[in-house]
């Protein structure tokens, strides 16, 4: 992993995203917790729920494109 690759993954976990939370039945702010796998046209990540701490699983579809864009 290089260095640009790893800032811009920091930053994905710095981030936080408005998504249906499947606890709190409505979308809510969740929190990047970890990312599990970097793929080429996504980012799996874990995201946490900021209200019920709940996790879930979520594919990034644009980040996989920023990244890809990033690298060329
Ligand atoms: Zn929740």
């Amino acid at each position: 992993m290089d260095a640009e690759e790893l800032e811009f993954l920091e930053a994905q976990l710095a981030a936080t995203e408005l998504l249906p939370c499947r606890e709190c039945r409505q979308l809510t702010l969740h929190a990047h917790r970890e990312v599990v796998g970097v793929r080429a046209v996504a980012t799996e990540l874990l995201m946490e729920c900021t209200h019920c701490q709940a996790v879930r699983h979520w594919l990034d579809w644009n980040s996989g494109q920023l990244a890809h864009h990033q690298r060329n």
